[in-house]
């Protein structure tokens, strides 16, 4: 190893910060956080030091940096664009032993710097020992979809409950067990899901459990898979579909959202095509709560997001009735998704200020939506499920007095390679569409926003080319 990784405790003591710019205030901040005095020298302090020299949170000596300004501090980091002065920062520190940083010099320090996770109390420093800064910064990022936000909140939770666990549990092995479960099993999840509460009763109910270190409980995440982009995804998202035992999915969630859940996951798809559901909705509801009993981890996986005609709420509904624990995640929906990457903004300032999303599946050919308030001045539509009452709609929208030149726009497949993008007017599209072939699923999108696509597309799917 190039450097000894060791985590320094700073609070209150005297810290230097050599310059005053912006790089010498991002170091300062990290001084602050980590609870220490701050002593800036340098002969102005930028912006970025005012309010916290205005709060008397960091003192400021204005001036050219001396070697004995360094005495009586904890550690140095020096961070002025004069390589002689950091150079100086850096003799008058080792003359004194004081550990010192020189920002992007690696050569000049006694400590560097990590990328960090701050989750705290939990911290995860990332070194590349000052090769490559950069790359630190990659692997940070990588670790940031790892590590759930809430890891400080389970940290501490750990540490509340810590002198009861080691009074009730006396051999290691037993508590080991204990931590394991309670650390990664559905009490992690509650404090994910910000139900604190829930998790420190379920913390000590587990602690009167006499078979607290046998008995697991299964769990449900009813997870938003997003439009079909597996980089849609949400951190959650992706972290609960790869630590689920059971995958339960249907026809919307795209095959490369699925490759990312955990390999040996089982998985059962459940299907759903309009007005034939592979297996009916109560069938799916009652599978849920089966595999949860088993004491697994199911990750009900759903196109979109679940709470927008996901029937999410049926389903969470009956597992809430069981005393089931469930969370939600939710994702990115398709008007959302597909709108974006389509270049048609939902609202804009100048055609738009309200959108709404709006089923299309038209129950018997029937159009028993609410046509007069769809039809309003300034408004975008949004349709799900709407191809098939394409015609319907854009007849019924006309009636009602929607201006048959008004745009749409019809996606097929958005945010995948397979999108593409069909436009025209409540007048032409109908026919558009006959004249067309295409795959599900699809979005209509109808109003003036529409015609921002021709400028604001960007998105390019792979296939476009052969299209
Ligand atoms: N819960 C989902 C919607 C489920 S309803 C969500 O929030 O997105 C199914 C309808 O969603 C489809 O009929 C289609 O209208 C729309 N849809 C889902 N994914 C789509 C995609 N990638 N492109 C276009 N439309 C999509």
């Amino acid at each position: 190893m190039e450097f000894l990784p060791i985590f320094m405790n700073i609070r209150n003591r005297p810290c230097l910060v050599v310059g005053g710019g912006e790089v010498a205030a991002r170091k300062a901040a990290l001084l602050l956080r980590a609870g220490a005095r701050v002593h800036v020298v340098a002969p102005e302090a930028g912006a970025s030091f005012q309010d916290w020299l205005a709060e008397g949170r960091i003192t400021h000596r204005a001036g050219e940096f001396q070697d004995h300004d360094v005495d009586g501090f904890t550690l140095v980091i020096a961070c002025t664009d004069d390589n002689d002065v950091n150079r100086r920062a850096h003799a008058a520190a080792t003359a004194r032993d004081i550990p010192v940083n020189v920002v992007d010099t690696p050569s000049l320090c006694t400590f560097i710097m990590p990328s960090i996770v701050d989750r705290s109390p939990v911290v995860a420093a990332v070194s590349t020992g000052g090769a490559s800064p950069v790359l630190a910064r990659l692997i940070r990022s990588r670790l940031e979809t790892l590590i759930p936000s809430a890891y400080g909140r389970l940290a501490r939770l750990a540490a509340d409950f810590r002198e009861q666990v080691k009074a009730r549990f006396k051999n290691p092995a037993d508590r080991r067990i204990f931590w394991e479960k309670v650390l990664q099993g559905p009490i992690a999840e509650m404090v994910f899901a910000s139900q604190d509460r829930a998790a420190h009763k379920a913390v000590q109910a587990a602690l009167g459990d006499p078979n607290a270190t046998e008995r697991h409980v299964g769990e449900v995440y009813l997870v938003g898979g997003g439009p079909g982009d597996p980089d849609l995804l949400t951190f959650r998202a992706l972290r609960l579909m790869q630590q689920a035992d059971v995958i339960v999915h249907d026809r919307l969630v795209s095959q490369e959202v699925l490759d990312l859940a955990r390999r040996d996951a089982e998985r059962i798809y459940v299907g759903k095509e309009r007005d034939r559901h592979t297996l009916p909705q109560e069938d799916i509801n009652h599978l849920l709560i089966r595999l949860a009993r088993e004491g697994k981890r199911v990750c009900r996986l759903k196109g979109g997001d679940p709470f927008i005609f996901g029937r999410g709420g049926e389903e969470i509904d009956t597992l809430a009735e069981e005393g089931i624990p469930f969370q939600v995640v939710p994702g990115v929906t398709a008007a959302s998704g597909v709108a974006s990457y389509s270049g048609i903004p939902l609202t804009h300032r100048d055609y738009s200020q309200a959108v709404v999303f709006v089923t299309g599946h038209l129950k018997d050919g029937t159009c028993n939506l609410n046509w007069p308030g769809l039809v309003q001045p300034n408004q975008t539509l949004v349709f799900y499920m709407g191809l098939l009452g394409m015609d319907v709609i854009c007849r019924e929208l006309i009636a009602h007095g929607m201006p048959s030149a008004t745009p749409v726009a019809l996606v097929q497949k958005g945010t995948t390679k397979d999108q593409r993008i069909f436009t025209g007017t409540l007048e032409t599209m109908p026919e558009i569409i006959k004249q067309s072939k295409i795959k599900p699923p699809t979005l209509i999108i109808v109003g003036e926003v529409v015609r921002l696509h021709e400028k604001l597309n960007w998105f390019e799917p792979a296939d476009a080319a052969v299209n």
